[in-house]
């Protein structure tokens, strides 16, 4: 909104005309809204929530029955259906206007709202491309930002011609700077806490995600006396790998390896980017037997199909060593289980990599659980192989 549009708002809402009472009272009565909407906002930081706070404050508060948000996408060329009355989301969700074309399209190009109260008489009006026959009048207004970017519109539609008063035009204005203020903050909320979530170069959630999924699983394990398991995974001899092929070889190899342990998990287990070439799983629900089961899937995966990519390369083989621990079985916290797993990586490390680590004596698994137990170590081998050297 420029400099005379909130001069022309400032108008609107303080010089009450005339000392009519009436007036007087809509003021109020508007500005009453405006304060609860604006309460009511600062309290949805989140996208999904905003988007419940705005549909019941157009239902609720200003009797609002047809409505339609448009946001422009992330190129900043075509306006997308954000949300809707119900209706109109079922009959028109999947409609788009490029800019300058219908109404809408018109709107967010100029950025002045359009009020028209016969839409019949307005042959720029393409009611939703169809999908929304019966619209008698139709208000639509550019959602501006307080730096003046236009981030979609929001339209009012009513079924009868001539429903609008013409001080709509500027109230409704009002309203959508806020609820575009609000959006946009959501969204740059949403986007912060996506870059928290994910590691950038893998796609991977990141460690920080990770660990409140693990405070999260430990809890639920405690109260409901379940368990989880995690296996922390590390590549062989990178340093060397990335000091011969370069780094963003080496790169391309750690988003390759996020890849198969992704696609390659269940659904339900949480896999993170633990640092630079280090990497977690956190399975939940899972024991000891089912976790280094799926370990030493993923090391022979990583074993196999890394190089299978790479064939055209000639890069050699590339391998993963992996620590399995699980809660209760070794320790009583998510950062001892955690220690735990680290340990066993170190183990595997120590005992020539590229192999699974976990704390079951490789005497004691049943054979038939067992994957491909020449690469599943128990802690008892190892010490007795530490000692020996
Ligand atoms: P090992 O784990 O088998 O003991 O040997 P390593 O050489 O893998 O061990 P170390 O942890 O000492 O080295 C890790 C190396 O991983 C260091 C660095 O070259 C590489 N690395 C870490 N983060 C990245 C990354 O983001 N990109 C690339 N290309 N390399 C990374
Ligand atoms: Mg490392
Ligand atoms: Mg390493």
């Amino acid at each position: 909104m420029n400099q005379s549009d909130s001069m022309k708002l400032d108008e609107y809402l303080f010089n009450f005309t005339d000392n009519n009472t009436e007036k007087l009272k809509e003021r109020f009565f508007e500005l009453l809204i405006l304060y609860s909407l604006n309460k009511n906002l600062n309290l949805s930081i989140q996208l999904e929530d905003l988007l419940n706070t705005t549909i019941n404050f157009l239902k609720d508060s200003l009797k609002i029955d047809e409505f339609c948000f448009m946001l422009l996408d992330n190129n900043r060329k075509v306006l997308k259906v954000w949300t809707a009355d119900k209706a109109t989301f079922e009959a028109a969700k999947d409609v788009t206007f490029n800019i300058g074309e219908g109404i809408s399209g018109i709107v967010v190009q100029t950025g002045e709202p359009i009020m028209i109260q016969d839409v019949n008489k307005d042959s720029r009006f393409l009611y939703y491309k169809a999908k929304l026959p019966n619209i008698g009048s139709f208000l639509s207004i550019p959602l501006k930002l307080s730096d003046n970017r236009i981030i979609g519109v929001l339209n009012i539609h009513k079924k009868e011609i001539n429903a609008f008063k013409t001080d709509d035009r500027i109230f409704f204005s009002i309203i959508a700077q806020n609820l575009a203020n609000a959006i946009e903050r959501a969204r740059l909320y949403e986007k912060v806490q996506k870059e928290a979530m994910y590691d950038d170069l893998t796609g991977l959630y990141t460690r920080r995600y990770f660990f409140e999924n693990c405070y999260r699983e430990f809890s639920e394990s405690v109260r409901f006396g379940k368990t989880f398991s995690i296996i922390l995974a590390d590549i062989d001899h990178f340093k060397y790998f990335n000091d011969t092929y370069g780094h963003p070889t080496g790169d391309a190899i750690l988003k390759e390896l996020a890849s198969i342990l992704i696609t390659n998990v269940r659904h339900s287990d949480i896999v993170c980017r633990y640092g630079g070439e280090e990497f977690a799983i956190l399975l939940p629900n899972t024991g000891k037997d089912g976790a280094a089961f799926t370990a030493d899937k993923l090391r022979t995966l990583v074993e196999t199909n890394l190089a299978e990519i790479n064939k055209s390369k000639d890069i050699g083989k590339i391998t993963i060593t992996a620590g399995v621990s699980t809660y209760p079985d070794d320790g009583n916290t998510v950062d001892e289980v955690i220690s735990k797993a680290d340990k066993f990586l170190y183990l595997g490390k120590v005992r020539g990599r590229n192999m699974v680590v976990n704390s079951t004596p490789v005497d004691s698994t049943p054979a038939d659980k067992t994957p491909v137990d020449t690469n599943i170590v128990s802690e008892n081998s190892l010490l007795q192989d530490i000692a020996q050297h």
